[in-house]
């Protein structure tokens, strides 16, 4: 069976939800083989064990490691090489995406990004992703032998299939053209204890409608251990940091359950939450797009409802 190489996802060896989500699609390919890149893999072993990895490929090299994509264009080409992979997945994000690109051209290879399944079959890898705003699924067959795809945050739900991560060290050297160094780096800040917006199950959203009052959409986020996100006009209006931005300029999201309060649901919001499993919103107007779309919806009043809903979650 051909192997499927995914890349990690990680914290200095402590692997993200999301390499657990690609492993799992992965084996709808062929065999998952991981690619970590940094130090400390021993300690992200056991977890890629858990959820089928049967070999480790560890890229070790400082010319690699540190969030740029060129040189991780060309570890992964190394990589892929030696494997000769039916497919290569990767975490979608801005440098991943990059580096999925240069890796397609590296190695002649069908790319597709922001892909929402990925299956093996009959003349290639298929997958499927959202276009246009998400107004669309699109259904490809990547038809070059490897096909490289980068894979939104909960397009499945991780599996776990016990295997053997080999540990496989990679020597790989960086050529002078990929050769960059990060000169600066910010982390967006997180407050703690709350999951991370592309990887968390459940988000709630402020919009212009909380009037920049966002503690009614922390408290019941705090109680649902969700994530906090925001439309574009609460984020210009310096309400919410533009890391929390969900939308088509901002981060795509795929929960299982997404809340919306206070926003109106324009076509650019839509854009990076509309393939959520089940949607909720709260908005004064009976007539706002955004019920065109939700699961449930609730006319009224955010600030009334919000606490009502905490109180009754709370309850339960
Ligand atoms: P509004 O449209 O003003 O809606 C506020 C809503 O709150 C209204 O429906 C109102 O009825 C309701 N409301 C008011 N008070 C209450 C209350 N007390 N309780 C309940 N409901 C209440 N937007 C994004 O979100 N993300 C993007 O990534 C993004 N990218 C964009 C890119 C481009 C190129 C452009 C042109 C626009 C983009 N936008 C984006 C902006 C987008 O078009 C909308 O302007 C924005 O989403 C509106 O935000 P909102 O829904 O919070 O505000």
């Amino acid at each position: 069976m051909a192997e499927v190489l995914v890349l990690v996802d990680h914290t200095d060896g402590q692997v993200k939800k999301n390499t657990a989500e690609l492993l799992t699609l992965a084996r709808q390919i062929g065999e998952p083989s991981a690619v970590f890149v940094g130090s400390n893999a021993e300690a992200a072993r056991p977890r890629l064990a858990q959820f089928g990895a049967e070999k480790v490929y560890v890229i070790d090299t400082p010319d690699v490691t540190g969030a740029l994509a060129a040189p991780l264009a060309e570890a992964l080409a190394a990589v892929a090489e030696q494997a000769k992979p039916a497919a290569i997945l990767l975490p979608t994000s801005g440098v991943n995406k990059e580096a999925a690109a240069r890796l397609a051209v590296k190695t002649g290879s069908g790319l597709i990004t922001d892909a929402t399944n990925v299956e093996g079959g009959e003349g290639g890898v298929k997958t499927t992703q959202s276009a246009f705003a998400s107004n669309f699924t699109v259904t490809s067959t990547v038809t070059t032998p490897t096909a490289i795809v980068t894979v939104k945050a909960n397009a499945t739900a991780p599996q776990a299939s016990q295997a053997g991560a080999t540990v496989v060290p990679v020597d790989v050297t960086v050529s002078d053209a990929a050769k960059a160094t990060q000169v600066t780096a910010s982390e967006p800040k997180q407050k703690s204890g709350r999951p991370e917006l592309t990887e968390a199950q459940i988000v709630v959203s402020g919009g212009r409608g909380t009037g920049g009052d966002f503690s009614p959409v922390e408290a019941f986020a705090d109680t649902l251990g969700a994530a906090v996100g925001a439309s574009r006009a609460a984020v210009d209006a310096g309400w919410y940091p533009h890391s929390n931005q969900v939308g088509q300029t901002g981060k795509q999201v795929s929960p299982q359950l997404y809340v919306a309060a206070g926003i109106s649901g324009a076509i650019q919001h839509r854009a990076g939450m509309q393939t959520s499993k089940t949607i909720v919103a709260i908005n004064k107007d009976e007539e706002a797009p955004i019920f065109e779309l939700v699961d449930f919806g609730v006319v009224g009043d955010l600030f009334t409802v919000l606490p009502q809903a905490n109180d009754a979650v709370k309850a339960a």
